[in-house]
This record gives structure tokens, sequence and C-alpha cells, in this order.
């Protein structure tokens, strides 16, 4: 029965009692090397020859007075079993759909691999999938909805819940994040909330849009003619869009999709290609404050170098014409030095651009096109955010993640989605 199964599992020595075994890749041998049984990472056992058993099913280690495993686990980590600290056994639903196993503690997936650790009183920590062995602690930001039920380490039994403030439960983690960010969401017309939910989906996903909103504020519609929360440069907090700009917004981003190509009238034949993405481009102005200095640096640079390349190729049609905007002759479309004419006014709307287009996948490939070095950085910004983020963000960041791909709120190919 024991042979059957698959050989993976820690790796090191069980001493039980006057026993010494020996555990390969799960596999437990007795020293003339004859297979007693199968250990797995999260402690579990299933016995099969003397000293151990057999036994019907799976025994927790903490089951066998006395017994220890030390080595490693099969990602190679360090595992001491039973580990240093103990906690609650039972089962745990994380984010109303992924299914785990508490057992004495440590957090572990249906096929036994390890994600985190569960504390008498509730505290979860879990495991990063980008860093092997770190273990990110979770607080009520980035804990996802939690059930509980099992003992505590004592043996008394324990229901246990948590639940994230004003969610609503009939949606998702990205969805609720939308909704709270954009607070005129109820307010808007089907066609608007689509257009809404669309663009921010990918920083929702994240969990940027969450740590950018509690660092800087979040969106909504007024009266702003030409405001919007971009005065450049300026911190402002929350975002306010001019509710007819939204509106055109939207309508052209229904007809023309992402991006449009405008004639300058006054300036005939010249056009400027334009982002239909105001959402995700104030959204963009608030996230600028959330990087690094040098980043910071590094985007202003990147701007430097494509506005004197545009001054060059691409010069203003008129000494008098103070728009900004890169102007572009119909033939010289294909060639434009920013993703957008908007990009060259200065180095915030450039950003702000590129946050824009990034925020769907037509923009994105277009942007790796157009500007290989800013679409990095936003790959980046969603995937490697501790490379770009503020240092006071980092660790809010990496427990928010950690948690998103637990849940299953955070693919590994969210930028292909
Ligand atoms: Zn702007």
């Amino acid at each position: 029965m024991v042979e059957t199964l698959k050989a993976r599992g820690p790796t090191g020595f069980i001493q039980f009692g006057p026993h010494y075994l020996t555990v390969d890749h799960g596999r437990i041998f007795r020293p003339d090397m004859s297979l007693v049984g199968l250990l797995h990472d999260d402690g579990l056992i299933q016995g099969a020859a003397d000293p151990l058993g057999p036994w019907p099913g799976l025994k927790t280690i903490e089951e066998l007075p006395g017994a220890q495993f030390k080595g490693i686990d099969s990602l190679g980590l360090q595992l001491h079993l039973p580990g240093p600290a103990s906690g609650p056994t039972g089962g745990l639903l994380y984010n109303k759909k992924v299914s785990l196993n508490v057992i004495f503690g440590r957090i572990a997936t249906q096929d036994h691999r390890r994600v985190g650790e569960m504390a008498d009183d509730g505290t979860i920590s879990v495991y990063d999938q980008r860093f092997p062995g770190v273990l990110r602690r979770l607080d009520e930001n980035s804990q996802l909805s939690t059930t509980f039920q099992g003992i505590k380490s004592n043996g008394t039994p324990w229901q246990h819940e948590f639940t994230r403030s004003i969610h609503r439960t009939d949606k998702t983690y990205w969805e609720n994040e939308v909704m709270r960010y954009f607070e005129d969401i109820e307010r808007v017309n089907q066609a608007q909330r689509l257009y809404v939910f669309d663009t921010l989906r990918l920083y929702a996903m994240a969990g940027l849009l969450q740590v950018v909103r509690k660092q800087e504020g979040v969106a909504g519609l007024g009266n702003v003619k030409h405001g919007a929360a971009g005065v450049t440069g300026v911190r402002s907090g929350n975002v306010t869009l001019d509710r007819v700009e939204f509106e055109n917004e939207v309508g052209w981003y229904k007809k023309f999709g992402a991006f449009m190509h405008i004639p300058i009238t006054a300036l005939r034949p010249y056009i400027e290609s334009r982002l239909n993405l105001v959402v995700a481009h104030e959204y963009g102005h608030q996230l600028e404050f959330c990087l690094s200095q040098a980043v910071q640096e590094k985007i202003t640079e990147l701007h430097q170098r494509r506005l004197r390349t545009a001054d060059r190729l691409h010069p203003p049609p008129a000494s008098d014409f103070e728009d900004g905007a890169e102007l572009l002759l119909p033939q010289h479309l294909e060639e434009r030095i920013f993703i957008s004419g908007y990009s060259r006014t200065s180095w915030h709307e450039y950003w702000a651009e590129a946050v824009g287009a990034f925020a769907v996948p037509v923009g994105r490939a277009e942007l790796r096109k157009r500007d290989p070095e800013v679409y990095q950085i936003m790959c980046d910004v969603i995937l490697r955010p501790e490379q770009v983020l503020r240092v006071n963000l980092q660790e809010a960041m990496l427990s928010l993640q950690a948690s998103l791909r637990l849940g299953g709120e955070m693919p590994d190919n969210i930028l292909e989605m």
C-alpha cells in the first residue's frame, strides 16, 4: 500500500522511543531498510509496519509519544516535527474556497504542502511563495475571510471566523476593492461600471489598489473640469474625476478601445494619439507617491530621454504651440516616441499614462513594444513590489500578496489575463 504512493515528502530522521528511522522523500525505513511508513511535510504519518502501526489512515506525529523528526521538507527547507510552537487542529476554509488543514498550528493543503501557521488566538502567518521559508504575518488588511472549526492546542473545541470589514460576501476580493476605491460605483450606469471594473481589475487583483488607497485615498466623480486630481506632482490624496470627462471617456473606450487617434483641428494634418483610460491614469498619480525615490528618478530620466528624442524626430508644429503633447504627422504615428501624446507633457503624466496603459491587456502589449523600460517598472510594481515601492509599504504589500496567492486571488499569470 505504502509502496504505491508517490515519494514526496521530507528527508531526515525520526527518533521514536528506541527506534531510529530514516526518512527519504517521505518514505520511512527501519535500519534494515524495510519500508514502515510515509511521512508528509505537515507531520501526518501513514504507518504500515512495526514500529509504526499498522494503523488505518493518518496520524499526526504528535500522536506518537516522544517521536521527533529532524531534517528538511520536500522543498529543502529545514523541518523539525513537532514544531517549536503548537496551535489548533482542525479544518480551515480560506477566502471561502481554499480548503486547508491545520495540524497543531501547521497550516497545510490537502496534499500536505505547508502553507502557514496558526496560533490559538487565530493569528495566521502564511509562507511567501516568492521567498521560500519566509512567513508573513497577516493582519486585518491582508487576511482574507477565514473560517476555522476544530480544537485549540489544549483540546477545547473552537470555532473561529474572520471577515473583512466593509466587504460584500457575494463579491470577490478584487471586486470589493474596486468598489471601495471608486466611491461612486453605485451611482454610475452599467457601461461605466464595467469600464471601472475592467480598467482597475489588474491593480485590484494584485493588492496594489488596496495598498495605494490606504496610503493615498479613494476616487470619485465631481465637477472639476480639466482639473481631475492630476494637478501634476501635487499630492492631493483623493482623486476627483470630472463627471463629464469621465462619461466621454467611457464612451470613447466603448467605441474605439483603449487607444484612439484624434486630429488636431487647428494644426491640420497633425494628430495626437490618445489613451481612454482616465480612471487608471488618475490612480497612476496616486501610485507615483508610493514609489521609491530611486524609481521616481528613473522615471524622470526615462521621460527626459524620450522627450529629447521626440523633440528631434517630432518637433512641435508651431513655435507658439504650448499644449505639450507629442503631435504627429499621420505617417509618423507608428514610430511615435510616447505611448500617448499626453505622456510628453511631464514625467508625472508620462508615468500616469503608463499606469493607464498597463491596466488593460492591449495597453500592456503596446507599452511593452513602445516603452520596454517603463513596462519593466510596471511589471516590477505588480510582481516584485519590494524592488520599487517605498520601504514603508513593502511589508504590507508582500503580506497581502502572499495572502492573495494562498486564497487563489492572484494567479501566477496575472499579467496575461
Ligand atoms: Zn494626469
